[in-house]
């Protein structure tokens, strides 16, 4: 599949394009707005309601999987 795929999406806001943050699979930027929208299943989220502010984005904050504790996850 060809990585054309970011170039037509848009800002539902502000219709700008998306570009990709750090890590494609989870989220795509409007520059903007400073807004990240999540990706899940390839599939990305573009409803302001879903959308993620940069800085917090940043902050670890990813909306799509919260983590209360950084143990939660650990299985005995
Ligand atoms: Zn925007």
């Amino acid at each position: 599949m060809p990585d054309t795929q970011l170039d037509i999406l848009l800002c539902p806001r502000c219709r700008q394009n998306l570009l990709t943050v750090l890590d494609p699979q989870t989220g795509v930027i409007c520059p903007r707005c400073r807004l990240i929208y999540p990706v899940l299943d390839d599939v990305p989220i573009l409803a302001e309601d879903a959308a993620i502010a940069a800085g917090a984005w940043l902050m670890g904050i990813r909306g799509s999987t919260p983590e209360p504790s950084p143990n939660a996850g650990e299985k005995r």
